[in-house]
């Protein structure tokens, strides 16, 4: 899993090179509970007209494997994931 802070250049690089991947996008501290799980093609959270995907209040959690985040949340964050209304269908 990679954590993407301030750093949105690295975070669409990302993106970009995992299309089947998976990405939570996180208030800037996760333990407040917003997690939301998107692919990471979801036009949601990579549109490249906008910018600021890890700069402001949010941050992303990137994996390949979608088990491995729900891992993370339930361990680490003791969180349910909540899933994208538009790409989890
Ligand atoms: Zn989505």
């Amino acid at each position: 899993m990679e954590k993407f802070v301030d750093d949105d250049e690295r975070y669409l690089d990302w993106i970009e090179k995992n299309p089947s991947g998976f990405v939570v996008n996180s208030l800037r501290n996760p333990l407040t509970g917003y997690l939301m799980l998107h692919h990471a093609d979801c036009w949601t959270i990579s549109t490249p007209t906008r910018s600021n995907w890890t700069i402001h209040q949010y941050i992303k959690f990137c994996a390949p494997d979608k088990t491995e985040l729900e891992n993370w949340a339930q361990n680490e964050v003791r969180r349910d994931l909540k899933y994208c209304g538009i790409c989890n269908k």
